[in-house]
This record gives structure tokens, C-alpha cells and sequence, in this order.
């Protein structure tokens, strides 16, 4: 079997342009889907995946590592860089897609079969809907609590909120406060049993991430995440000794020599991949495999696409420490019709069972993509009180 093209659909998401690849081959009707989506960088992306192409065009799809190897290696430059790590990671998406097809069974017996017979899902605050997820002031606490309980509502037994504004390097008591009444509210309306957690978007410093999660601590979070950069592992372990809470982090990472490091410092209990990013299924593997070694909980990064759900859930299903799969469904009202997909979500309990159907499970529908061309993705700007650049 040969490869014979890959090809990228780009399907506006509203806040996400989704970036779905296509490898095809030689053998009729067999092809693989794989998804590449990095909002605010969709054209750099659906370059550096033509860019690849010439690498993999004529190769055996079925020589996944090898051709991985290649993509990564050839030429000269590594790729590690987060445009072409996500390219890389669409293509050997769809390499897993292919394999599992060629196989005839569904990727996560490729890799040892199921290791538990369902997933947890949990949910952004408003289903992932940019405006309530994102841009609820967090000095809206009843809002906070309102939203919480409609989460539960909707069957999440957990939910993930953005309950720490943007701060500067340092800060007074605040917005410290603030985040604390929002928390509060959540936990009022959905009681003890409901697993919260708070995503600080690495905009903090060090000093003002451990104020944050040391004021949050008593109220049970299932995991606090990212309170600072992502490149400051000696942050995150001290932060992360400084309290109960269990410190998530890792959605930035697109090297297995970073994850290696952040593991080694105690930088985390909670890791986050994003298997769009770091290279793909062959990637992730490897990584589950080091956080093994130090008993650290798998809970992908995955508020991208269809395809990157289908990705996450297969991989779960086939990795003992993994917990938790994020979930987004209300970014955009006609997410359902431009996929189909073989794994089935219990929408009482919001846990997913597996699928017989083989690869990754996923079929989409071209013509309902081609309705929502690409479009610029909207600005998401952040400037502090005195006009200064803030992080996102
Ligand atoms: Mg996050």
C-alpha cells in the first residue's frame, strides 16, 4: 500500500478554524482523517502540512513510527515547533485512522484493547460556548453558580471553569477575592459531589498562581490548572507543594524531552496533552508511558474538533492512568452534522463507550464542512488596567 495525497479541510468553528487531514492511498476507498486544528495559525498549519506531503507521498501508510521518524526528522529541522508538531499530529492521526481500517478493528486494540468500559467526560462552563466560557467577568460569582448548575443540569458529573482573571506579575487581594466568590458560588450550586476545576490559562506568575490555588484549596477542586507558564516547571512544583489540590498542566507541550522534564521536576499530577499538538497518537503513547513511571493522571487537552475527540476517547480506552476526557459540544449549533462518530455518549451520565467501527471511528461530511469556509479566527486580546500586554 502506497500513499498517494493529503489533503486539509478547513472548517470555520467560530472561535477555531477545525483542520481536518486527509491521507489517502492507493488501495479504493482507503483513506485516513486525521485533525490538525491551532487557532490564530490555520494557514500556517495548512502549509506545513503540504510541506510534509513530499516526505510521505509513495510511502507505506502502515509504517506509522517510520514515517513519524520522518516528519519529525527530515530535514534538518526538528518538529517540535507548534505549527509543524500539529501538522505532524493530523497526519499520524489519520496514519492510526488507516491502520485500524486496514486491520479492520478500532485503534485502541491496535495498542492492547479496552482497559475500562467507559470515559468520563467533563465540560466547559456553557458547553463551550465562547462568550460564557471565556469572557464571564469573574466577579460575576451568581453567574459562575448559574452556569454550573446548568453543567450538571446536562448530565457532567465534573465541568471546567475560567474562575481566575488575568493578572499582573504582582497583585493586591482582588481579584484573589473574586476568584474565591466564584468558586464558592459553584460549589453552592452544585454541592460536594460535582468535581470543579479551575483553568487559570497560565496567566499567572509563580507568586500570584500559588496565592490563587492556596485561596482555592479548601474548596475540593478536582484539578487546578495551569496556574503559571508553562515553561516554568520550578513554578509549577512549588506551587503545586504548596498545596492539595492536584496541579494540571501540559496543553502547550509539543516535545516528548518537555514532558520528560516537567515529570522529573514533580511538576504536575494531572497532565494534558493535546494530541493535535504533540505529535500525534504515536506521541502520546510515549508520553502515557513516562507518566506511568510516576503515576500521573492523563486528562487530554481537547476542545478542538470532532476528530480530536475521537482521538482522545481511543486513546483513553486503551490507557489505565487516564481519568478524564475534556469535551466541548456548544461551540457552534452544527457541530453533529458535519461528523459521524462510532464511539456512543450516555447523555444521562455524559460517559462514552467505545465503538466497533474501525481506525478512529469517524466519518465527516464534506459537503456540510464546505458551508463554513475559513474565516479569520476573532481576536482575543488582553491588556492589563495600565494598557500592558496580559496572557489570554
Ligand atoms: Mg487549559
Amino acid at each position: 500500500m502506497k500513499i498517494t495525497g493529503i489533503k486539509t479541510f478547513v472548517c470555520n468553528a467560530k472561535m477555531r478554524n477545525w483542520i481536518f487531514v486527509r491521507v489517502e492511498t492507493d488501495q479504493p476507498g482507503l483513506y485516513g482523517w486525521g485533525e490538525a486544528t491551532l487557532e490564530w495559525h490555520t494557514r500556517s498549519v495548512v502549509g506545513a502540512v503540504e510541506d510534509m506531503a513530499d516526505l510521505l507521498i509513495g510511502e507505506d501508510p502502515l509504517r506509522i513510527e517510520h514515517l513519524w521518524q520522518m516528519m519529525f526528522r527530515q530535514h534538518f529541522w526538528h518538529g517540535s515547533g507548534i505549527v509543524r508538531s500539529t501538522a505532524i499530529s493530523g497526519i499520524d492521526l489519520a496514519l492510526w485512522d488507516i491502520a485500524g481500517k486496514h486491520y479492520n478493528t478500532p485503534c485502541h486494540r491496535l495498542w492492547g484493547g479496552s482497559v475500562r468500559d467507559n470515559i468520563r467526560l467533563y465540560c466547559h462552563l456553557g458547553g463551550g460556548d465562547m462568550k460564557q466560557f471565556y469572557e464571564t467577568p469573574v466577579s460575576n460569582a451568581a453567574r459562575f453558580g448559574e452556569l454550573a448548575q446548568a453543567a450538571v443540569e446536562d448530565g457532567y458529573s465534573a465541568f471546567k471553569s475560567m474562575a481566575v482573571p488575568p493578572t499582573k506579575v504582582l497583585e493586591g487581594g482582588k481579584a484573589v477575592a473574586a476568584a474565591v466568590q466564584a468558586v464558592e458560588a459553584m460549589r453552592e450550586a452544585v454541592g460536594p459531589d460535582i468535581d470543579i476545576m479551575v483553568d487559570c490559562h497560565a496567566r499567572q506568575s509563580p507568586t500570584m498562581g500559588g496565592q490563587f490555588a492556596r485561596a482555592l484549596d479548601p474548596y475540593g477542586l478536582y484539578f487546578f490548572e495551569e496556574p503559571c507558564w508553562p515553561e516554568n516547571i520550578a513554578g509549577l512544583a512549588e506551587i503545586r507543594s504548596s498545596v492539595n489540590t492536584p496541579i494540571a498542566t501540559g496543553e502547550r507541550l509539543t516535545h516528548i524531552g518537555q514532558f520528560n522534564a516537567l515529570f522529573a521536576a514533580g511538576g504536575c499530577d494531572v497532565v494534558q496533552p493535546d494530541i493535535t499538538h504533540i505529535g500525534g497518537l504515536s506521541v502520546a503513547r510515549k508520553i502515557a508511558a513516562l507518566a506511568e513511571v510516576h503515576r500521573i493522571a492523563l486528562a487530554p487537552h481537547n476542545p478542538q474538533g470532532p476528530i480530536s475527540t475521537a482521538a482522545s476517547l481511543e486513546f483513553g480506552f486503551s490507557q489505565p492512568d487516564y481519568v478524564i476526557c475534556e469535551t466541548v459540544s456548544k461551540d457552534v449549533p452544527w457541530r453533529d452534522e458535519i461528523a459521524t462518530h462510532s464511539h456512543v455518549i450516555d447523555p444521562k451520565t455524559r460517559t462514552a463507550l467505545p465503538g466497533e467501527k474501525p481506525g478512529l471511528g469517524i466519518e465527516l461530511n464534506l459537503d456540510e464542512i464546505a458551508k463554513h469556509p475559513f474565516q479569520q479566527e476573532a481576536p482575543q486580546r488582553v491588556f492589563y488596567d495600565d494598557g500592558s500586554v496580559g496572557d489570554w
